[in-house]
C-alpha cells in the first residue's frame, strides 16, 4: 500500500493499543515516527509510566516543531482518541501550514485485545476497551480539521 500523504504532512495515527498503529507505522513511514512510548520509555525506562506523559509530549511537541518547520512528514504514533490531543496536533499542522491527515485504525475490540495479550507489552484489557469506546468516526475525524482520513479495519487471514 502507498504511503497515504502529501509530502511535509502532519500525519495522526488514531486507535486504541494493539490496533497495530506502531506496526503500520514501521512499515509505511521508516523515518520520522514520533512515539509517545519511546520518550516514557527513555525518561523512566518504562514505555507505560504514565507520570512520564507531560516529559514525552515535550520532547514529542519539540521534534514536531523542528521537523514541520522543515517540511518533514511526520507520524505522530501515539493512540490520540481524546479531542484535546488531537486538537493540539492540529493547531501545530496549521501553524506550520501543512495538511493533517488522519489514519484511523478501525479494528473491533476483541482483535486489539487478543494482540495486545499476544505481545511483550501489554496494556490493562479494561484499558484497551475504555479507549476503543472513545475512538472517533471518520466523520468525527473530519468535522474537526483533519485533511484527509484513511481508515485501517482488519482483513482475517485467507483460507489455504
Ligand atoms: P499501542 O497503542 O499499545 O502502542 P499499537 O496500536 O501500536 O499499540 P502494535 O504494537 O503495532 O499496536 O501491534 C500490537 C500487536 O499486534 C503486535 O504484536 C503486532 O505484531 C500485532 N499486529 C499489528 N498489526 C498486525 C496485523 N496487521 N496483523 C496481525 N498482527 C498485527
Ligand atoms: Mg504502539
Amino acid at each position: 500500500m502507498e504511503a497515504p500523504h502529501v509530502s511535509g504532512s502532519l500525519i495522526v495515527l488514531v486507535g486504541p493499543p494493539g490496533a497495530g498503529k506502531s506496526t503500520y507505522a514501521r512499515r509505511h513511514f521508516p523515518t520520522g515516527c514520533l512515539c509517545l512510548d519511546d520518550y516514557r520509555q527513555m525518561a523512566t525506562d518504562d514505555a507505560a509510566d504514565q507520570s512520564a506523559t507531560p516529559t514525552a509530549a515535550q520532547i514529542q511537541n519539540l521534534l514536531l516543531d523542528a521537523r514541520l518547520a522543515r517540511g518533514l512528514t511526520t507520524v505522530v504514533d501515539s493512540t490520540n482518541v481524546l479531542p484535546h490531543v488531537r486538537a493540539g496536533l492540529l493547531a501545530r499542522a496549521r501553524y506550520y501550514q501543512r495538511p493533517a491527515v488522519a489514519i484511523l485504525f478501525n479494528l473491533p475490540l476483541a482483535i486489539c485485545q487478543a494482540r495486545n495479550t499476544a505481545r511483550a507489552r501489554q496494556v490493562p484489557q479494561d484499558v484497551v476497551r475504555e479507549l476503543h469506546q472513545m475512538t472517533p468516526t471518520a466523520e468525527q475525524l473530519a468535522a474537526e480539521g483533519f485533511t484527509s482520513i484513511r481508515t485501517v479495519g482488519f482483513h482475517a487471514p485467507a483460507r489455504l
